[in-house]
């Protein structure tokens, strides 16, 4: 079609569109961070991301024997040590073989569901770098009966490369048995701005959480050393929260995860509360810990003070790194608190803006009163 032909055309086409907003820092750093490859074991881009973000805030970066990044504000050594945790990896798989026909075969990091996996995108990680591939699912025109309302089983499930055969995958695309594949999901931005939809948000929202409540603390510092941690392999049973917190060996744990919003068809009050702009909402169980009641206090009175609205999880399933705080050597205060998100542990999970800041700030707030006695007092059984 010649240009100016093209140009009438469009004209003739359009419609009202919303465009959404522009992304501030803030957005820019979710967007990196949710669209970056990691699932469990295989985190390092978002640690090199973590790494850069966390440098100007902190005076000292290390990493554990697991790979998480330990990145903290450190002020003299006897002043109380406030951990908070997020973790970098996200769910994804590993290739099991390959079959002759050139199909990946894989095993699941995580937990995800089969009907997740199914007719998705995804990245294999190679020595020779990125390979795009989907998952593959028969055709309904040539199903009989009932076969197009079946589900199918993980093991059922292959990823297509486009190979030739198990040869070409394995020389000429680079893929071998153990190499990681995550998710294909770029972050959109919906309803103007005040939306964002992405993959990975467990818990790359719980990392961005923490770069950012660390560029408030820089600004105004605090009595305290502020570790802001960075865990591996979460998704696969808290592995590196519980390396993490031997090196650090807190006084105070803050888990800072992604929730479970409960305000879309098909989920119950008795699953899940909270909504999607309701604030940043705190867990009071999930299969994993409970908090310490007097820390969990400490969050809803500071809550009142700044007016950030609270929402509480009473969860039956879920854990969350929180819980290797908690336990570690003879025991400390510890919270999980979420920013809440709808569809976890799938391509496509949604956030609120709202929510994301709104927990930044009560987090801070928080901190900033975590001085010396206050921990003790919240340490104490009478
Ligand atoms: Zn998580």
């Amino acid at each position: 079609m010649r240009h100016s032909y093209r140009l009438i055309l469009i004209a003739l086409l359009a419609v009202p569109v919303v465009f959404p907003a522009e992304l501030d820092r803030t957005g820019k750093l979710l967007e990196e961070i949710s669209n970056a490859f990691g699932p469990s074991g295989y985190e390092s881009d978002v640690r090199a991301i973590m790494r850069r973000e966390l440098a100007p805030f902190t005076n000292s970066m290390e990493t554990d024997g697991l790979g998480s990044l330990i990145a903290a504000s450190k002020v003299d050594p006897s002043a109380p040590r406030i951990m908070m945790a997020a973790h970098m990896d996200e769910l994804g798989m590993i290739v099991r073989y390959i079959t002759a026909e050139g199909y990946i075969k894989f095993v699941t990091l995580g937990g995800w569901l089969d009907q997740g996996l199914i007719n998705q995108r995804y990245w294999i990680k190679t020595r020779k770098g990125m390979v795009l591939g989907v998952t593959g699912l028969k055709t309904p025109h040539i199903m009989q009966g009932n076969e197009r309302s079946q589900l199918k089983g993980r093991d059922e499930i292959f990823v297509d490369v486009g190979a030739k055969s198990k040869q070409d995958a394995e020389e000429r695309l680079g893929i071998r048995p153990g190499d990681p594949i995550a998710p294909d999901s770029k972050l959109a931005v919906m309803n103007g701005g005040a939306l964002y939809v992405g993959k990975a948000w467990d818990d790359r929202v719980g990392c961005a959480v923490m770069v950012e409540v660390m560029r408030k603390l820089k600004a105004s510092p605090v009595a305290a050393s502020v570790y802001a941690v960075a865990t591996v392999q979460e998704e696969i049973g808290l592995r590196g929260a519980h390396t993490a917190s031997y090196m650090v060996k807190p006084d105070i744990g803050i888990s800072i995860e992604s929730g479970v919003a409960a305000d879309y068809p098909g989920i119950r009050q008795e699953e899940s509360q909270g909504r999607l702009g309701g604030g940043p909402t705190l867990f009071l169980h999930d299969s994993s810990m409970i908090p310490t009641l007097s820390f969990r206090d400490f969050f809803i009175d500071t809550a009142k003070a700044v007016t950030i609205p609270l929402q509480f999880n009473v969860l039956s399933g879920y854990g969350e790194d929180g819980a290797e705080m908690q336990k570690s050597f003879s025991g400390i205060p510890a919270v999980n608190v979420t920013v809440p998100t709808r569809y976890l542990h799938n391509h496509n999970g949604i956030i609120a803006r709202s929510d994301f800041d709104q927990t930044v700030d009560l987090i801070v707030a928080v901190i900033r009163k975590l001085d010396r006695p206050t921990i003790e007092r919240l340490k104490r059984f009478d």
